[in-house]
């Protein structure tokens, strides 16, 4: 067979790996969240918050769908026209051409400059935190945060286009298999050191201090029987007023992370009611089902690449003469580009009931939906989230259920439990 036949058979078995993971991990079924409950949770809430809230988010959308048509563009512009090839062979000129930097510096110029392009919509985004009163860094703090994550990405994005371009040239016909398992690689290594290496590049992480809180939060991680070495708080409020708490990590990276805003912001019990939400990720692995079918888009998407990039009307429009050299990686971008838009609903729709699940766990945990409900009212009054949002927002990239829907998922619990 040859490597081409071969590639249609592991695009398939990916194919089928990634349905597999996403029918056995994903929990489809549905926690119970009774619209009438929504509807009169959200008559329950403040009328000038929900309004305030719901200006907001309008100030939002223009700068946020701004950028993703002007990202869209920006990448069919370099990838589907002989621009991109161009730019990649003048970030190598310097160097006489050579392919390390028509690789690296070719391909973080492409980067660079749709970053650049869409940076006045990022700008529009501060600007209208600010003016909310969530934004609390700055001009300036925003400026530095920028410049760390584009130094980060130029670190990554630098050890993946040497390593990927080597491999290319190393095996011409099989690029394609290494470059699956390095990519699917790369998303596990991310997994277990971003963390440790990109996190503490933009906030400081201390262990909670001792006292009655931390106490009751760890003896809860017992109780739940998810071992829980430490909860770490992030110093957010240098940047931000939103309250937050996640888990990331794997293994010996895992932590749970509570930003020093919600530990500002709300009550103990709240505090409390949050974590066990985290602890649901951790006890479901849901880190590790990220990371999964992450690894598996990654490997699917690279397979993909190949043979799309087979096609000659394609190579044509880029002007180049086959995929696996620098100068298509503009086109390669314009693909990923284009495969992420399409592929975005369903994301949120998987996040969400991720989400949904870890909701159920923290009510079963604490047995608390009053404080629940508190918590999710107060979430939404300092994050100013619309707590109903427009339907096709929704399905489109609301990563959690709205807020209205947790609200309802503690009162049908509470129904349930008789509380
Ligand atoms: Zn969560």
């Amino acid at each position: 067979m040859t490597p081409r036949g071969w590639a249609v058979l592991t695009l398939g078995g990916l194919v089928l790996a990634l349905l597999v993971a996403s029918v056995v991990l994903v929990p489809w079924s549905r926690p119970p969240a009774p619209r009438a409950d929504q509807v009169a949770a959200l008559g329950e809430l403040p009328v000038d918050q929900v309004a305030h809230a719901r200006e907001f988010r309008s100030a939002l959308r223009p700068g946020a769908y701004g950028a993703l048509v002007v990202g869209l563009l920006v990448a069919l512009l370099l990838g589907l026209t002989p621009v991109g090839a161009r730019l990649v062979e003048l970030a190598g000129r310097p160097f006489g051409g050579h392919w390390t930097a028509r690789a690296v510096l070719g391909g973080l110029a492409v980067v660079l400059l749709a970053d650049l392009l869409t940076l006045p919509f990022a700008a529009w985004r501060q600007s209208v935190l600010t003016r909310y009163g969530l934004s609390t860094h700055g001009w300036s703090g925003w400026a530095v945060d920028l410049l760390k994550s584009y130094a980060v990405s130029a670190v990554i994005g630098a050890i993946a286009l040497l390593g990927f371009y080597t491999v290319t040239r190393l095996a011409p016909r099989w690029w394609w298999a290494f470059g699956a398992a390095g990519a699917a690689g790369l998303v596990v290594l991310l997994s277990f050191v971003l963390p440790v290496l990109v996190e503490p590049v933009f906030n400081r992480f201390t262990p909670m201090e001792q006292g009655p809180l931390r106490t009751e939060l760890m003896a809860m991680a017992a109780r739940d029987g998810v071992p829980v070495r430490d909860v770490l708080v992030a110093d957010a409020s240098r940047r931000t007023k939103a309250v937050n708490a996640y888990v990331s990590g794997l293994g010996p990276t895992r932590r749970v992370v509570v930003y020093d805003t919600l530990l500002r912001e709300a009550t103990p019990a709240e505090v409390t009611s949050v974590v066990a939400h985290e602890l649901g990720h951790a006890k479901d692995r849901d880190v590790w089902t990220g990371t999964l079918t992450g690894a598996l888009g990654a490997a699917l998407a690279v397979v993909a690449l190949y043979l799309l990039g087979s096609w000659g009307p394609l190579l044509r429009l880029a002007g180049v003469d086959s995929v696996a050299e620098p100068r298509a990686f503009p086109l390669l971008i314009a693909l990923v580009t284009v495969a992420g838009l399409v592929a975005a609903p369903a994301q949120a729709l998987v996040s969400r009931r991720v989400e949904a699940r870890a909701d159920a766990h923290a009510l079963a945990l604490t047995g608390d939906p009053a404080t629940f409900e508190a918590m999710q009212r107060r979430l939404a009054g300092v994050n100013l989230a619309d707590p109903d949002p427009p339907r096709w927002e929704y399905l489109w990239s609301a990563s959690h259920p709205s807020t209205v829907e947790r609200m309802a998922a503690a009162r049908a619990y509470a129904r349930e439990a008789g509380r």
